[in-house]
């Protein structure tokens, strides 16, 4: 696996992938790398012929410095964990790389990039559409993968995609869970034993949720999940939502393709989940 910190350095390498004809996927990451992310290697493997993965903490999508001082940063392990993937690239820029000094551009993605995570955390989204859409160019890949596990990232990622006429594919994959459920998150090293007993309670209310709304009840029911959160020790719910699966509009009754999505705190964490729902006879 080769290693390269500049844009010059990595287009080199992509130059040359292009002039042997090869299709080229990358996934984009902030590090800390765990079964989720591989997951998204093992699909561009899948699907491209060179896979780039990408390691920057992005502080542009941080809205809380203290969020970003302890977020953790493990460039040797993340390398010694890619190494039987086949991965032909790791770029991993410093901050000057990607934000030279008189940066001065936002990409902004409206939308569907309002409410959910977007209510809670301003300028989250502008940050991750920036560092996205400079990753895309850099890379100039054919492919780029993102998990569902941060559904409001993805859909903001593939209007930008469309909206910009960036010429890559946008692949969403599905969420890599421990067996009880909890979605693997880099977050989740920040819980104590004792949270991490609590946290598969996010998941399992919203299981619980999507089979009342399948049941034909209204969004009432979410208040219910809510508190069945909140019962299991986390200290705050942000929010538990019903939404359209596509442009992520709010939705009061499961009366078509949607997505079930909450955030809660736990501990120093904020862990954020989400399921597919279907009407029943969709499936
Ligand atoms: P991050 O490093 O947290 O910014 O995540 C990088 C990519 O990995 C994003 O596309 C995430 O959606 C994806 N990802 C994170 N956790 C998971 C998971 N548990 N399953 C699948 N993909 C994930």
């Amino acid at each position: 696996m080769l290693t390269a910190r500049t844009v010059p350095d990595l287009r080199r390498l992509v130059r040359a992938w292009r002039r042997a004809g090869s299709s080229i996927g990358v996934v984009p990451t902030m590090g800390a790398l765990h079964a989720g992310h591989l997951s998204l290697a093992a699909a561009s493997r899948k699907r491209a012929d060179r896979t780039i993965v990408t390691l920057f903490v992005n502080p542009k999508q941080f809205n809380d410095p203290a969020d970003l001082d302890r977020y953790p940063r493990t460039e040797e392990s993340d390398r010694e964990t890619l190494a039987p993937y086949g991965i032909d690239l790791l770029f991993a820029p410093p901050p000057e790389v990607m934000y030279p000094a008189g940066f001065a551009t936002n990409i902004s993605v409206s939308g569907v990039t309002e409410g959910l995570c977007g209510a809670d955390r301003p300028g989250h989204f502008d940050g991750v559409a920036t560092v996205v859409s400079k990753l895309l160019i850099q890379t100039g890949a054919d492919f780029a993968f993102f998990g569902e596990k941060d559904y409001q990232q993805l859909a903001a990622i593939r209007r930008m995609a469309r909206d910009l006429d960036l010429p890559v594919g946008i692949v969403g994959c599905p969420t890599v869970r421990d067996p009880d459920g909890l979605a693997l998150s880099s977050r989740n090293a920040l819980l104590s034993p004792e949270e991490r007993a609590c946290a598969p309670a996010l998941h399992r209310a919203l299981v619980m949720a999507a089979g009342r709304l399948r049941n034909g009840e209204d969004t009432a029911c979410l208040a219910a999940a809510a508190a069945e959160i909140a019962a299991a020790g986390f200290s705050a719910v942000d929010y538990v939502e019903l939404r359209d699966a596509e442009d992520l509009a709010p939705m009061q009754r499961l009366d078509r393709p949607a997505r079930l999505l909450a955030a809660a705190r736990l501990g120093s964490a904020r862990l954020i989940d989400n399921i597919a729902v279907e009407p029943a006879g969709c499936d």
